[in-house]
Parts: C-alpha cells; structure tokens; sequence
C-alpha cells in the first residue's frame, strides 16, 4: 500500500506502508481539486498506475488496487470511473473514517461508489482511533468546510459548509498526541478561524497550551474576516503559541477583491496586520495570491505588488488563478491571458523570494529555540524548525531529537538556516 494519511486503520485488513508504488497490493492517490493542473495530474497519474497493474498482472505480481480520495474524488467521482475503467474505488474526505469497510467491499466487487453521508464527528472520532504519530509535531483537524464562497474557490462545493469539531474532542486527542511524543501541534481548518467553539480559536489554543509537553501551537488556513481581537491577543498572551501566522490576502486591488468577494480591502488587511504585529511585533506572516483574476488589469496588479512590500512576507504561496467549472469567477469576462498571468507570476515571485531571503537572512546571529524533528541529510546533524517556520540544519547529538534547544543562526539560503548549538544544548527555553 502506498499512503502515509491512515495506514494504522488499515493495517487490521493487512496492510502496511511502502515507499513506492512498484510491487503494492493498494494505491490511494490522495487528490486536490483547487486548480485545474493539479486536477488533471490525477487522470495522467491514473493512465501510469493502469499500466502497472498490468505489468505487475504479467510478472504474476499481486492485482494492484487502485483507490481515488480527495476532493477530486468527491467533485468528479463518476468521471473518474467513466474516464479510468481501472479506478476500484472513490471515496470523497467525508468518508475517510469507512475506508477499511469500503477496500473491503472493493475486494470482493470492484467498482463500488461511495456516497458520502457527511457525518464529520463520526469521521474524526474514527481517525483519532486510528492515529498514531511518528514524529514530535502533528497535525489536528478542528474545523472543516467554508461558507465564504470566493468568487474563484471550489472548497465550498467540495468541502460543504463550515463545521467545528468539539472542543473536548479536540483536547483528548491532542492529550494523547502530547502523550506519544508530541511537542508541537498544527490545528487544521479550511477556515481554522472561524472555529465555532465556546472562546473561538483563541479559547481553544488556550486551553491546548495548557496540556502538558505541548510546547508549540500554530494554526492554518485563517481568512482575515475571522482574525477577531481575541485571537491577534492570544499571539502576544500565549508563549506557545508561534509567531507565524497564515493569512491569505489573495490580491491588493480593491476591485479585484471586490470581484473575489474576499470581504476585505487591501487597506483593511494592512491594518489588520498592524494590530498583529502590535500584539505581537516578531510575528512572520505568510500568504497567498492570485495572479490574472479576471478582469485584473496592470493598475491593479501593481496594487498587489505595492500591498507585498507594504506588508513584508516571510513566506508566501502565488497562483495563476484557474478557471474552476461552477464557480462565478469562471463565468466573468475579461479573463486575463495566460501570458499575462505567466509573467505577473513571475514579477510577484521575484519580490516574494526577496522579501523571503531577506526574512531568513534577518536571522542571522540570532538564538533561536528549535525544535528538533528529524535527522539531517548528513550523519551527526538534525533538522528542526525555528518558531517562524523555518527549516534549521545543526551539527546536534540524536538524543535532542524531540527537545527544544537553543541555537545560535549562522547561516541562511533562501529555503533554510543553519546553526550551532549555544551551550550544551540541553537547556529548554520556553
Ligand atoms: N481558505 C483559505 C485557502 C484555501 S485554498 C483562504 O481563504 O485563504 C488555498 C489557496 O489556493 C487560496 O488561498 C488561493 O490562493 C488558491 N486558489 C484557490 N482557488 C484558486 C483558483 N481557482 N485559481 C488559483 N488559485 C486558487
Ligand atoms: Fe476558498 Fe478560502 Fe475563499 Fe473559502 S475562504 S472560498 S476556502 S479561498
């Protein structure tokens, strides 16, 4: 089988993990429906896993069976199996918790079709079961679905609405990840701050961050609509709480964001981030942007370059927006040329590497608690991460895999820093 998401609740079935897809039983191609080149990467990763199949049937290997998940999954199921007769089973992320049964049944029928009953507490409280952390940080779903409905976005149809899992939920499952190991926790949510439970999203970091052995909190993905004041007070109350903080902005022309109905003008962003940053002055911000939106002419491509040096980005992720069938956006005018979005990308992903180079060589000669999450890729050094994010390479003995110690920064790429360790490197600072 090859699949890193849910391998624990599989293994009753008898399954296991492997690195590669060449000789296994089972693969799931976990899919993304957010913009078309990822979507049609999912039929041509299916035409090679056909092949396999194949190749594999020949050699008198085992029958490889092939599973869709994700949001492609859900929003084309029926596609998928008209267009790869290869495909055994699709099951859209509502139905994660039933795969076991489901791969089960595939076995004996193949061509079984989920329909997905969206039953999310079910679902959560199926994986916690089943979930077994590997490393120090983990992941944890708190919040799914979006209600916001930008102009662009198909997550609202994929996704459902938005829907907050319970906060009680929430902190038994992160008791037990800090349990295992676990010192750092990234709390999920396509709209993690519209986190509906009593406090909000600042009630629950709050009340995480009093759990023994977990250090660290961070949260993704945030809208700026949901940044209330108790949340940007939580950066400046909660040590564990790191300062780095997604918050997509999309673009910085009125009008553009006017059409994405964001519900936010590129001045109420800044403003936004200024009360972030007086809370707390160190915090790194990342974001996300469209290039080409339709009707995005040069003027309001220039204000999206003018809010990137206003706001100063440690890190960011930019797109050429992509035309999602069933969306309003796709239905407007004035869509933009594709070398016209090619070349505003590449102008916004110059100044955005600036501003990220400038970020991480900002670091340099500092001390930096880090968490140590892995090994490096040379014998006697590990890898951790700064509370900014970053990736951080030190010479470091294997028993501070896990701890947090302070490293002094001596060096920084565009992607990473390295450093030393200051003292014996067993001190753990908060
Ligand atoms: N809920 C989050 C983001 C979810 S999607 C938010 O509102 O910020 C992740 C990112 O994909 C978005 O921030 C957006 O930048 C990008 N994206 C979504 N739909 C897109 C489209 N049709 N074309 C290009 N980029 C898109
Ligand atoms: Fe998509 Fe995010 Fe907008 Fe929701 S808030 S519609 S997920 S971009």
């Amino acid at each position: 089988m090859t699949a890193s998401a849910w391998p624990t609740c599989w293994a009753p079935l008898g399954y296991g993990v492997t690195d590669t897809p060449e000789g296994a039983d089972l693969v799931v191609l976990n899919t993304c429906h957010i913009r078309e080149k990822a979507t049609e990467k999912v039929y041509s990763e299916l035409g090679k896993l056909r092949e396999q199949r194949e190749t594999q049937a020949e050699a008198g290997g085992p029958r490889l069976g092939i599973v869709v998940a994700g949001c492609v999954a859900q929003a084309e199921g029926e596609e998928i199996m008209r267009r790869q007769p290869a495909v055994d089973l699709v099951v859209g992320p509502q139905a994660y918790h039933q795969l076991p049964e489901l791969i089960a049944r595939a076995h004996r029928a193949r061509g079984e079709r989920l329909a997905a009953d969206f039953a999310p507490e079910e679902k959560f409280d199926a994986l916690t079961a089943a979930r077994n952390p590997t490393g120090v940080t983990a992941f944890l779903t708190v919040q799914e679905g979006c209600d916001k409905f930008c102009t662009f976005c198909v997550v609202p149809y994929t996704r459902g609405g938005e829907w907050s899992r319970p906060a009680d939920a929430i902190e038994a499952e992160a008791r037990a990840l800090a349990e295992k190991g676990v010192r750092e926790v990234t709390l999920l949510g396509q709209n993690v701050n519209a986190y509906e439970g009593q406090g909000g999203l600042a009630g629950l970091v709050k009340r995480l961050a009093r759990i023994e052995g977990l250090d660290r909190i961070r949260y993704t993905t945030s809208h700026p609509r949901d940044m209330d004041d108790a949340l940007i007070a939580a950066h400046g109350e909660v040590p564990e709480l790191m300062p780095y903080l997604h918050l997509p902005v999309q673009a910085g022309s009125d009008k553009v964001l006017k059409a994405m109905n964001r519900a936010h003008t590129a001045e109420s962003y800044v403003r936004l981030i200024e009360k972030i940053r007086a809370a707390r002055p160190d915090i790194a911000i990342s974001g996300d942007f469209i290039v080409g939106f339709p009707g995005e002419r040069d003027a309001d491509f220039e204000a999206t370059l003018q809010l990137v040096r206003e706001v100063g980005y440690a890190a960011a992720f930019s797109f050429k927006y992509s035309r999602r069938p069933g969306t309003p956006a796709s239905a407007m005018p004035a869509q933009v040329a594709e070398e016209v979005k090619d070349e505003r990308l590449a102008r916004l992903n110059a100044l955005l590497d600036e501003q990220a180079r400038a970020f991480n060589d900002a670091q340099v000669g500092r001390e930096l608690p880090v968490l140590f999450e892995k090994p490096g890729r040379h014998p006697g050094q590990l890898v951790g991460r700064s509370p900014y994010l970053q990736g951080v390479h030190v010479s470091a003995p294997d028993r501070l895999l896990g701890q947090i110690v302070t490293v002094k920064i001596g060096d920084a790429s565009r992607n990473s820093l390295a450093g030393t360790l200051v003292g014996s490197g067993e001190l753990e600072p908060v």
